[in-house]
Parts: C-alpha cells; structure tokens; sequence
C-alpha cells in the first residue's frame, strides 16, 4: 500500500498566487503548516496582521495585493523556496520512511479512521476537548510515519460554541459561523470528477451529504455536511453544531458519520483493510457494511462476522453512564427503514431489532441502544487509553466483549505542542528530529541525551515560553475586564499581570464535576497565605469550557470566577475565556506547573498532562489516567494514592489536603530555591525528568506503534513478527 491515499480534489479558484509562489497555496491547503513554525513564518511575513488576526493561510494569500514587492524580496524568497521543498520532499519521501517499510508494505488498504470531531488547529473549529485533539493528532503522527490512513468525519460549520463569561460568572455561548472559502478544505471529486455528494435514506426522504477534503501532510480527512440547498431547510442544520443536545438530531448527525462515511470512501474507490471507531459515535458504519453484504448475497451472520474482522474500537469513557445511549424506539423510528433496506425498499438488510440486540447495554435495557456496547461486540479489537482505564472498562464491560480491552495508552504529537524556544534546545544540543520521533533506530535515543541541555538555557528557554504567555494573557485579560465594565486603571494593571518572575500553576480543561477544578479552593484562607506570600507568591491561571447542557460545570466555572473577582485573590488568581488549541498551547509551555485533580479512576487518560510534561512544565496530578503509569516519583508529584478513601467528601479532602502539603513543602520551596545566577537548578532538574520521561513515552509515535501493531495488522490479517516490531 502506498503511503497516501489520494483523494482527487477540485483546486480552489478563489486564491490567485503568482506562478513562482504557487508552491504557497498548496502548503496552505495542507495543514502540514500547523506543525512547520518556518512555513507559518512564511505566512506571517507576507501579511502579519492578517496572520495575526487569523493564524490561517488562506485569508493572509486572499488578502494579498502586492506580489511584486514580495517576488522582489529575495530574502523573503529564498525562505520561502526552502519551505515549500522541505514541503514536497516530506509528501513524497513517505515510502521511504523506516515504519512505512516495515509495516505498511502488506497492507492492501488503508486504514479508514472515523471521529466525530478533530482537533487540527485553533483556525478549524471542528473540535470541542480531548477526543477531538486525540484525533487531531493521530492524524498528523500518521502523516509523519507515513501509516497510510483516512480520516472521517463531520463538517460543523457552526463548530463547537465559542465562551464568554459575564460580569457575574455566567457561562455565554456564541456559535460562530463559519465562512468554508476561508478554510484549508476542498471538495472531493467522484468518479466523473464532479464534486461528490452521498446520500444516506432517512425516513420519508433523501439527505444528501457533500464531501470535503481537508488534508493533513499525508493524510486526508474526509468531512460530511449535509449543508446543500438541494436538501430539505431541516436537513440542512443536521452537521452544523459538534455534540448537538437533541437526541433525535445527535442520531441523525451519527447516522451521516457512520453511513455517509462508509458511502463516501466507497463512493472513492477506497477499500479499508482496517476500520477504527474512535469512540462510539461512528458504530452506524457497522451496520452499513453489514447491510451492504446483506445485500450483496451474505447471510446476516456472516455478514456481521466479516465486518467485526477488520474493525477495532477505542473506548474513551470509564463508566458506562458516561456513554452515548438512545432510545430504542428512536432508533426503531429514524435508523430502521434505512438499515432494513437495500436503501430504496425494505429487502431485509440487517433488521434493526437485530441492531438493537447488538446495542443491549451493561444493565441489559431493551428500551436503550448503547453505541458503545454495539461497537464493542461488533469489532474484533478494543483498546482503552490508559493501563488504569483498561482495567476499569474491562472490569465494566466483561460481560458484553468477548475479549480483553487492550491498554493502548494516548499520546501527544511533540511538533504541535513543544514551544519554540524549548524545540530549538532539543535541535540544538540533542540533535533532534520531531518528524521522525524514532524509538528504535538510535543507539540513545535523542531525548535521553537531555542531560547535555545546560541547565541555564533549559530554565532561559523555559522563560521565554513564560513571558510568551503573560503577554498573550494580558491581551485576553483586557478584552474580558472591558467588557465588564473595569475601570480603566484596573486594564492598565493588567499589563503586570501572570508576572513571569512568580511560581504559576495552570489549570485548564472542560470543567466537568468530577475534574474538582475548584479543589484548590478547598481551604481559603490557607490557599491565601500561599499565594501572597512575600517573598515566595503563587499564581493559579484556569481555562476551560463546561458543555451547554451542564449546569454543575457551569456552577465550578462560576465559583472560579468569583475567586479571581474577590479581594483575597485578586491579581493571583485569573481565567482565561474560550478554550481551545491556542490557549491551550500557551498554557501548556509557559505555566510552571501543570495541576490535575479528578476524581480517580473517572479520567480516562487526559493528554494535556503529557503536553506540559514534554515542554518541562512539571505535572501535579492525581494518579489518574496516564498519570498513573507516567509519575516516577521524580518528574512530578503524585496527589493522593491509589486506595480510595471512604467517600466522596472524605476523599476530596484528604486529596485537598496532600495537594497543599505538597505545595507547601515541595513545589514552593524548590522552585524558589535559587543558585547564584538565579536559577532553580533542583527545578530545572526535574523539568529534565519530565522532558526525559514523557516526550517519547506519551507521544503520539509510540502511541501510533501500539495501534499498528496491537490493532490495525491484526485486524488485516498480517502477522507481527518479533523482529519487525518497533515495540518497547
Ligand atoms: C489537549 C487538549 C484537551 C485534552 O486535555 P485533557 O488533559 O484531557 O483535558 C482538551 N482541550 C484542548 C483545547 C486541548 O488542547
């Protein structure tokens, strides 16, 4: 199997480029350039405040007026030139890439991976949190290994809703509108080279869904939207809102994803030899292949074996109240007439009472359809995405896989996450290669050569990534105190703020109860005398978005308001609006500490955790999720142990309480304790661990590794030899 499967495209006409920079539109419609700084330095030099404004390619060419002065601009040129060839090199040279020969070479398709939302980067808004960042960057780690791979998934032109919060704490919610022309995506073409459109049979009508490209270095994801005028005014909103309240209209998006999905790479001519469902909300693709050789002549047994043959499932919640459920009936209603049929008339593809049997839950309710009991009885392989979590989904799911659920533990694509002045350390003295973050080649591996790094430029490096986020917090922060009202005495105030010079603590993820974001809280006035002390302050920065239909979240992020709002807190305790891949990246380079408090064993990996590790931002986590097999005891703290205690209360604040201590006689002292030149060398020593103990370990290459090997040959049949593998 070649390393890229080729999706014919339409060339966008709307963006003109002089013939000797035509090379430039096609680096921006590919999203190689969100992980290249020197190809988005190309792009911020042609017009920086657009770039700025946007951090998007294709509004800085369409804004372009004067070529001439650029082609004159040989310096300009030059560097340019070099991007775009290190570009093409990169799209052709997949074939020769070690992991591509070793392991792709049988396969005789590719992998087909479907999600319901990714996270490429802050400009597309397709994501909400975690899975969609997870995807986001299997996508871009598959490019770099040249795995030959396809995504699928939806088109939200109304994303994800953007966040405000009032003047009182309140959670507002804006759906942005997004403008198609202005994002790297083109529409696939279908055999006659028109652009293609699917169609998927919902009760009493046709919906037909267009396909778009957006393609990521070598990989191309598949986007379905069924936003076409030929569709019925109440078909058409079915792809426009990510993780959509109603019920009946979440079943409708999951039945595009899952059907249209499985029609548009039909519809390319592509055949999978692997099919994954990252996570339950594609499990409809399950039934459509079975329906599909149903109607080719398969009896209904044999059909839903060979579909479970090749396809593997990735399960991302701890319980099973955390899982995508519907009502039987619902699913009777709206899925039925189109899985039953050959599409036109009721043939008997696959009964939907026979779907439903498959999607019998954990309590066994014939009343619901459980999307992760269906995926997990109709895919021959499963994993969870942390060792923990393995053993609580298999101890949750026993009765319904007839298998083990596999530890596949997530990881963190380096080139998207580590800041620029800690890269240029790793390529300095490491001689570092991000692209092809290789475990076995090397005699040491690059980033176990850490110790050469000199401690003063590590803690320099790590500065500049601090400075880097006051500044861009400053910004924010004057946005959001204008708009309530703040004199502006107070605005000027904040260009002091989140000082580089002080000890910061970052928390940022989707406000859920059970993540305890206001933990900290838990003793006020003890948490006071921490962060104004003297000589030794503190400062906390959070962020993060609570789903619309969560109101408890909403109360957390309420409360959190209120802490940087009153007077014991104020200047030492902020919040940052509107979450997403930008915030998150500045936090994750430029905060000293990475804190992480959920309720264990309830988080199933977390990620951000692995982001602020690999840049030497030191972790101080519960022992949950990859935190659990990640902590050595030296490259961050453990809060907490791994016995439960008692309940609920007495456990958070036993937990609480080991979170000040550690603060108290660890982290404050040892990050404030200062050699001549005023460096923390104990500090930066443990930053070292972190960076050595969890660049590779949670990167999305050894993560890829694992996929390959545990799930995606076994699933096409082809056998890992010991000497072929890559394994640790
Ligand atoms: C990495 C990331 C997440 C996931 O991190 P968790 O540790 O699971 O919370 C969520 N949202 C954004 C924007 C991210 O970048």
């Amino acid at each position: 199997m070649e390393p890229t499967v080729r999706i014919p495209s339409a060339a966008p006409s709307h963006v003109r480029v002089p013939p000797e920079l035509e090379g430039l539109r096609r680096l921006a419609y590919n999203l190689y350039w969100s992980w290249h700084p020197a190809a988005r330095g190309v792009f911020g030099r042609i017009n920086g405040g657009v770039w700025s404004r946007t951090h998007s390619p294709i509004p800085v060419l369409a804004s372009m007026v004067d070529w001439p002065s650029l082609l004159d601009n040989s310096d300009f040129m030059v560097e340019a030139q070099r991007v775009i060839s290190d570009f093409d090199r990169y799209m052709a040279n997949g074939a020769d890439h070690w992991f591509h020969r070793r392991h792709a070479r049988e396969l005789k398709g590719p992998i087909a991976y479907f999600c319901a939302e990714y996270g490429l980067h802050e400009s597309m808004g397709i994501y909400s949190g975690g899975l969609g960042v997870l995807a986001g960057d299997h996508m871009k780690a598959a490019s770099d290994m040249a795995l030959p791979l396809v995504g699928v998934g939806l088109l939200y032109r109304n994303g994800y809703f953007r966040q405000t919060i009032d003047a009182d704490g309140h959670q507002e919610h804006r759906y942005p509108d997004y403008d198609l022309v202005r994002m790297p995506l083109t529409r696939a073409l279908g055999r006659e080279g028109n652009p293609l459109t699917v169609s998927v049979e919902l009760p009493e009508r046709t919906v037909h869904v267009d396909v778009w490209t957006v393609q990521v270095g070598r990989v191309p994801v598949l986007l379905l939207d069924t936003d076409n005028p030929i569709n019925d005014p109440s078909d058409r909103p079915i792809t426009h809102i990510l993780y959509v309240r109603g019920r009946e209209m979440r079943l409708h998006q999951e039945l595009i994803l899952g059907v249209g999905g499985v029609r548009a790479l039909s519809a390319l001519a592509i055949q999978p030899d692997v099919w994954h469902l990252n996570e339950g909300h594609s499990a409809f693709l399950l039934a459509e292949r079975a329906r599909e050789r149903v109607v080719a002549g398969d009896d209904l047994d044999t059909a839903l074996a060979a579909v479970a043959r090749n396809s593997v499932f990735t399960i991302h919640t701890p319980v099973s109240a955390g899982n995508e459920r519907f009502d039987a009936d619902l699913v009777r209603r709206v899925a039925g007439p189109l899985l039953d049929g050959d599409g036109r008339r009721r043939t008997g593809g696959v009964p939907v009472e026979r779907v439903l049997e498959i999607g019998r839950g954990t309590d066994n309710d014939a009343g619901q359809f459980d999307m992760t009991a269906f995926s997990l009885r109709l895919t021959n392989g499963a994993n969870a995405v942390s060792k923990l979590h393995a053993v609580t989904a298999n101890a949750t799911w026993r009765e319904i896989v007839p298998h083990e659920i596999l530890a596949i533990t997530n990881g963190v694509h380096p080139p998207t996450w580590v800041g620029g002045p800690v890269l240029g350390l790793f390529e300095r003295y490491l001689d570092a290669d991000l692209d092809d973050l290789d475990g076995t080649t090397a005699a040491t591996r690059w980033w176990e050569r850490i110790e050469r790094i000199p401690v003063a430029e590590l803690w320099n490096a790590h500065l500049d990534q601090k400075r880097e986020l006051a500044l861009f917090a400053r910004g924010r922060l004057r946005t959001q105190f204008a708009r309530h009202g703040e004199a502006p005495r107070t605005l000027e105030q904040l260009g002091d703020a989140l000082d580089p010079k002080i000890l910061t603590i970052g928390f940022a993820r989707r406000f859920a109860t059970y993540k305890r974001a206001g933990m900290i809280f838990t003793d006020t006035e003890r948490l006071a005398r921490l962060l104004t002390d003297a000589d030794r302050p503190v400062q906390l920065v959070f962020a993060g978005k609570a789903h619309p239909a969560d109101r408890p979240g909403q109360a957390v992020i309420q409360e959190i308001f209120g802490r940087t709002r009153s007077p014991e807190f104020r200047g030492r305790v902020y919040i940052l609006e509107d979450y997403d891949m930008r915030i998150a990246r500045f936090l994750v380079q430029g905060v000293d500490v990475w804190l992480n408090t959920p309720r264990r064993p309830l988080e199933a990996s977390g990620t951000s955790g692995m982001k602020a590790g690999s840049n030497g931002v030191v972790d101080l986590s519960v022992l949950d999720g990859w935190w659990d097999e990640g902590w050595t005891g030296d490259n961050g703290w453990a809060i907490g142990g791994r016995e439960p205690l008692g309940d609920e209360a007495a456990q958070d604040w036993a937990d609480a309480m080991d979170l000040y201590r550690i603060l108290e006689s660890e982290v404050v002292p040892e990050y404030y304790d200062r050699d001549e030149k005023g460096v923390p060398v104990r500090w930066v020593e443990r930053m070292r661990r972190s960076i050595g103990t969890i660049l590779w370990q949670f990167s999305t290459t050894r993560m890829l590794h694992e996929y390959t090997e545990m799930l995606y040959l076994p699933a096409a049949g082809i056998e890992v030899t010991q000497e072929a593998s890559v394994r640790q």
